[in-house]
Formats: structure tokens, sequence, C-alpha cells
């Protein structure tokens, strides 16, 4: 009887398992807390945004780091299969904006209850609070070392320890080092969807308000690098909040650290039609104060920042308001200029971005190009893509593929054979 080992029991792990077994093939699940699926409970804010619905060729554009390598893993294994998957187990899928698939009842749970029965009904052993601190090659395989002090012996190993975001959940890395013992190589790891930092104060005065239907650019020495449309949050130390999250995937295609935000509070309007609401504006209160006209034009907490920020003084009268004022006025509301000076860190983030080099791992079957036998799956390896169920899909296909191709190369089949 083959045996095989999957170390960690997230998304890609379980999947991975999953797709292992088969006849005379015996798959021990490891996972070090105490159940499975601690980064996948949380995900989507305790929904789980499952994956996307979009063409294989849409979530290939969604995906930032090394789109080619998940040519085959998507083909082995789509959105349509996971969706497909989960609800045979009971667990019915909705879509929502965006292509966002979802679970019915909106409780991640009961993904994680769907991907549990679906090991069961593999056969596959799940052993909980079981943390591997060691990996070795054998003549015949691999030894497996735990921290309790015991060993396990297996044909074949996949890793899919996760990154090393949102740490507590589980994913502290470790199979970054498990890969370097081999020879691997890993490639610099850094936060990603994750708010971003400023160095312009002012931003803290407006921590807590969130923006709706707002227009942001983001530019690195002067080069337009991501441009949306959407939601964002003034936090203490900057910015956050879906389009912001989106914005830093692409933080890291900057070409210098001169990188700032450009919002457009008034997308709706040209500047020019802007300029003749504000006109309007001052013709209707022209014996009022500039700083009592603002709030017809702006959320309550931004009008002392940018009142401030407009050099206007604050109880002129509006119809004192020169030109050039009101021009400036109405570039601040098109063009308010944030100045990023960094991410926040890997506590805060969505997902690592880099990890174990694809250049090393074969696409077609995730098995390693230096330890034959060695098998890597999800965040683990230097992928990583944008929001919207992207990120999972990853962790899907290529545990599926991993798992598949594990089995395959044991029993002398398939793409390995
Ligand atoms: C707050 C948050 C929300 C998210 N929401 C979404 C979303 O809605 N949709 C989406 O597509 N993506 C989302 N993501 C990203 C997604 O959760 C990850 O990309 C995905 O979980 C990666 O799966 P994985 O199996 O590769 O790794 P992980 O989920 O990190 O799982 C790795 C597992 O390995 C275990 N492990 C690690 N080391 C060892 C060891 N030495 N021995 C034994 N076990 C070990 C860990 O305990 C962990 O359980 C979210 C992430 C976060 C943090």
């Amino acid at each position: 009887m083959n045996k095989i080992i999957v170390i960690g029991g997230g998304p890609a792990g379980m999947l991975a398992a999953v797709s292992a077994s088969g006849d005379n093939t015996k798959v021990i699940l490891l996972e070090k807390n105490d159940k499975l699926g601690k980064k996948l409970f949380i995900t989507g804010k305790g929904r789980c945004n499952i994956t996307n619905s979009a063409d294989t060729s849409v979530i290939m554009k969604n995906i930032m780091t090394n789109t080619k390598f998940m040519y085959s893993a998507l083909e082995a294994y789509d959105n349509t299969d996971i969706c497909r998957d989960i609800e045979s187990e009971g667990c019915r899928i909705k879509e929502e904006r965006g292509g966002r698939m979802f679970p019915v009842s909106d409780h991640s749970s009961d993904v994680i209850k769907a991907l549990s029965n679906m090991l069961d009904k593999a056969g596959v052993e799940v052993r909980l609070r079981s943390e591997v601190k060691k990996l070795e090659k054998t003549e015949s395989g691999f030894d497996v070392f735990f921290s309790s002090g015991k060993k396990e012996n297996a044909d074949a190993v996949i890793i899919a320890t996760g990154g090393v975001s949102y740490a507590a959940t589980g994913s502290t890395g470790d199979g970054f080092e498990f890969a370097k013992a081999f020879g691997h190589t890993v490639t610099d790891l850094k936060p990603s969807l994750v708010p971003l930092v400023t160095s312009d104060g002012w931003c803290k005065d407006l921590q807590g308000l969130s923006l709706k239907n707002s227009g942001l650019k983001m530019y690195s020495a002067g080069k337009l690098i991501y441009e949306d449309f959407g939601e964002m949050m003034f936090t203490h130390f900057g910015v956050t909040g879906p389009m912001i999250l989106s914005a830093s995937s692409y933080y890291y295609k900057r070409k210098s650290d001169d990188v700032t935000i450009h919002l457009d509070l008034k997308p709706a309007l040209s500047e020019d039609v802007l300029d003749e609401r504000i006109l309007r504006e001052i013709a209707d209160n022209h014996e009022k104060h500039f700083v009592n006209m603002l709030p017809a034009l702006l959320p309550a907490k931004m009008v002392p920042v940018i009142a401030r920020m407009s050099g206007i003084e604050e109880h002129k009268k509006c119809c004192d308001i020169k030109k050039e004022e009101r021009k400036k006025l109405v570039h601040l509301l098109k063009d308010l200029e944030i100045h990023i000076t960094g991410t926040r860190g890997f506590e805060e983030a969505i997902i690592t971005k880099g990890g174990i080099s694809v250049k090393e791992v074969s696409p077609k079957t995730m098995m390693s190009k230096i330890a034959d036998g060695l098998f890597f799956a999800g965040e683990a390896l230097d992928l990583d893509a944008l929001t919207g169920g992207f990120n999972l899909q990853i962790a899907w296909s290529t545990g599926f593929l991993a798992g598949r191709s594990c089995r395959e190369y044991l029993t002398g089949k398939g793409e390995l054979s």
C-alpha cells in the first residue's frame, strides 16, 4: 500500500488529500491546529468567497504572479469543479456581485463541513494537533518528523502549509523551511491585499470615514499603475477597504518609492461640471461662510480637512471666494493626493506575495523538479491573486492537481509514469 502524507489542513491540503486517495493508497492529512481550515473559517468575513464564476481566461487575468504556471492546474480542476464538489456535500452555493461565489448559508463553516465529508468519504486519515518539524528524504521516500518527537515515513509528501499572513491561523511559513532544506528557492515574501500606509497626517483626521463610489488612480514616479472605482476607508495609519487591498497588489509593480494615490471624490462630474455645481452653491449661499457651504459637497468629517487643504479662510464669505481658490477646491475634490510610504504587515495581509519558486516545480504535476515524490500546493507556492475568490481557486486547483499527480506518481499512471 502506498502512503502519502499531506502537510497542512487548509483548503489546498484538504483538496490534495481527497484527490490523492484511491485504491492501494493510504493518505494522511497532518494539521497542527486542533481543527481543519482555521484560515478558511475567517475568509470572506466568515462567509467564504469560495471562488469566482468567471471564465478561466478571466481567472487567469486576476492572478497577479506567475499566471501561466496556473494553466494546467485550472484545466485539471476549475471553479465549476469546486462548486460541484462542495454542493454535492449538501452546501448550496450562490453567486454575488462580480461573480463571487459564497455558500447560501453565508457560513464558511459549511464549506469546511463539506470538505470534511469529502475527506471522510475518500478515507483520508486526518491527524489534528500534528505539527511537522522536519522533512527528510530517505531511500524509499520521506521521513516526517513531528514536534512531539515522533516520526512517520511516507512514499510521497505534499507540502500545503500556506504563506505567512495571519500567522495565528497556523500559517507560519514552515513549508518554506522544509522546501529550502531540499534546495528549493523561496522568493521574497511580502504582505499583499493589505492596507496601505501614508505619510499624510490629514488621513488620520479622517479615520473611520468610508467612501463609496470614489475613483482611484495609483501612480509610481508619475506613471499610472492601477485604476479602480469603489469603496475605501481612512484609518489612523492610512487607507484600507476593497479598492485599497487590490491597489496593494499593484504597489509591488512600482518602479520607485514615489507612490501616490489620487482620489476622485466626484467621479460622476467632470471638473467643469463640478465647477458649475460649486458656482451654484456659492450663489445660493453667498453670504454664508465658506466652511458652511462645504457640507453640501462632502461628508461632514471631510469638511475641516478639505477646508484646511484648500487654503481658503474658513470664515470667508462664499461671495468673496476667488476664481483661483474655487479651481483649487475643484482640483482637491477631483484629485486628492495621498502619498503612500508602504504597506501594513503580514498580520493584516489577506495573502503572502512570494513563496516557493515555481521555476523549480512542474506546472503539470506540482512535483518538485529537485526532489522526486515531493509536491507543493496552495499559497506556499509563489502565486497570488486579487480579491474575488481567486486565491482560494489557486488553493483548490493546485491542491487537486498535486494530490492526483502524487497518487499517479506512486501508482505509475498519468503524467509522471
Ligand atoms: C482574513 C482573510 C480573508 C480571506 N478571504 C478570502 C476569500 O474570501 N476568498 C479567497 O479566495 N481567499 C481568501 N483569503 C485567502 C485564502 O484564505 C488563502 O489564500 C488560502 O487559505 C490559502 O490556502 P492554503 O491551504 O494554501 O493555506 P492555509 O489556508 O494557510 O492553510 C495552511 C495550513 O497548514 C497548516 N500548517 C502550517 N504549518 C504546518 C506544520 N508545520 N505542520 C502541520 N500543519 C501546518 C496551518 O495550520 C494551516 O491550517 C483570505 C485570507 C484571509 C487572511
